[in-house]
């Protein structure tokens, strides 16, 4: 794709936008970067873009004309596809991309691309330091850490990229084919930007789209909602399952994991591996089928699964004080990454969640807080929601700040139980973003007086 001298509009000036405006100025491209938001907002992201003098701004605003007049138009994540002028752009023909889409365009090695509603982070991570320890020079990106774009820019040699992919990501694509593409699971989330749960599902199985049957999908067939596509993918399936045993694809069975594809079979004992939770199960699974299928060495990629420990904020023990468990779960941000948390738990937790309410329905937590939660604590702006749809299941109390919810947590949580702060809610009510939030649950879980054990 020839860039040089091109119009191009780059819609959202943060990270990805950065990385974005950078690659296409030094292709030659004519940039434009536009924000709602204005300059004085945006001043750290001007300054990373700061020695790249020909780019025009246009910060505050979005100018019409600007977006019917480029020869292409590259959205962040952090921008709906359907605002008003990129709609324009669409309707007077100009491509509309995201940024993986113009990333991909440009990559030539083989990429894995992970999606779902939960355990994208976890997994994505994981797969690259399988993929590393394998002696293979891995590109880790996407949603996380370094845009897809980065790959292209820094001119790095690598063997392949694992790539974390939002649904966000998957609206802009036309042409994005992964080797091997993963779909977790399925759960309401993001109902704060999609019209109805079925259109968040259907960005998020576009990730299949382009792929052929050269091409891998390992599909969560304990979901059944990510089940229903496996009859109807190009690609060849490998169908993965933490309930059932199966008779090719990986699952997990007595304390083993089981992979059998195309004649092979390989087997890794989970006792010794630290990720605790029956969602990490899941996690630990997807990467491994990852790896294999892009042909990792299976000794190799049980040590790296071995030595890899919970991600910061991810069902993370805090702390062990006066036999009670403290697990900070700050980016459990919606009811299903909630749901795989208690189910992770015999029972005796106190759950302390609540947040920004994402419009989603609380109801599938109602079994779970009705066996195995002995207190509920509810905090932020979606408590008196979550009050109404759960509060009668278990014993259930309202408070006004984190620094509350915990102390309570602590007076109240029997010796043997578990402190669970997983939220089901985003975090920008109260917090700047989740790592803030969970910083502050474990700088207070820290200051609690107690005996450490
Ligand atoms: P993502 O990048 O998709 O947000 P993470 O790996 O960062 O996923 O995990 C976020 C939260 O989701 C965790 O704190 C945990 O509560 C939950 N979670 C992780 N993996 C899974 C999974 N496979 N299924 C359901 N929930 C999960």
């Amino acid at each position: 794709m020839e860039l040089k001298d091109k119009k191009i509009l780059v819609v959202g000036l943060a990270r990805t936008g950065v990385a974005v405006a950078r690659f296409l100025a030094e292709q030659g491209a004519l940039v434009t970067v536009t924000d709602m938001k204005g300059s004085a907002l945006l001043g750290p992201y001007l300054q990373k873009l700061a020695d790249m003098e020909k780019i025009v701004y246009e910060l505050g605003y979005h100018e019409e004309a600007t977006f019917i007049g480029a020869d292409m138009v590259v959205m962040s994540p952090g921008v709906p596809m359907e605002i008003p002028p990129v709609r324009l752009a669409r309707e007077a023909g100009c491509p509309v991309l995201s940024e993986i889409e113009l990333a991909s365009i440009f990559i030539d090695v083989p990429v894995a691309a992970i999606t779902g509603t939960n355990g994208k982070t976890t997994t994505t991570t994981l797969a690259g330091e399988i993929f590393k320890s394998c002696g293979f020079k891995t590109f880790v990106g996407g949603n996380i850490g370094k845009p897809l774009i980065d790959l292209v820019t820094s001119g790095e040699r690598v063997d392949l990229a694992v790539a974390e992919i939002s649904s966000f990501q998957l609206e802009g694509i036309s042409s994005f084919c992964p080797k091997v593409a993963v779909l977790l699971n399925l759960t309401e989330d993001h109902l704060d930007r999609y019209e109805s749960f079925q259109e968040y599902i259907n960005a998020k199985a576009r990730i299949f789209e382009n792929q052929t049957t050269e091409d891998f999908a390992v599909l969560n067939m304990d979901d059944p909602l990510v089940a229903t596509y496996a009859a109807s993918l190009k690609a060849r399936v490998v169908p993965m399952s933490r309930l059932r045993e199966l008779d090719q694809g990986i699952f997990h069975r007595d304390g083993c994991i089981t992979f059998i594809s195309e004649g092979r079979t390989e087997r890794f004992p989970t006792d010794a591996y630290k990720l605790r939770g029956v969602h990490n199960i899941e996690n630990i699974m997807a990467a491994l089928a990852v790896a294999l299928l892009m042909g990792c060495d299976a000794g190799k990629a049980a040590g790296a699964v071995e030595r890899f420990s919970a991600l910061r904020h991810r069902m993370e023990l805090v702390r062990v004080l006066n036999d009670v468990a403290y697990y900070n779960d700050s980016k459990g941000t919606n009811v299903g990454s909630v749901v795989k948390s208690l189910e992770s738990f015999a029972g005796k937790v106190t759950l302390i969640a609540g947040g920004k309410d994402k419009g989603g329905e609380y109801a599938p937590l109602a079994d779970l807080v009705k066996n195995r939660v002995s207190h509920l604590i509810l905090l932020g702006e979606a408590r008196q929601r979550i009050y109404s749809a759960l509060g009668n299941l278990t014993e259930t109390c309202m408070v006004g700040s984190l620094e509350e919810a915990v102390a309570r947590a602590g007076e109240v949580t029997e010796p043997g139980g578990v402190v669970l702060f997983s939220p089901a809610c985003s975090s920008f009510d109260m917090f700047r973003n989740y790592e803030e939030r969970g910083d502050l649950f474990a700088t207070l879980v820290d200051a609690l007086p107690g005996s450490v054990q």
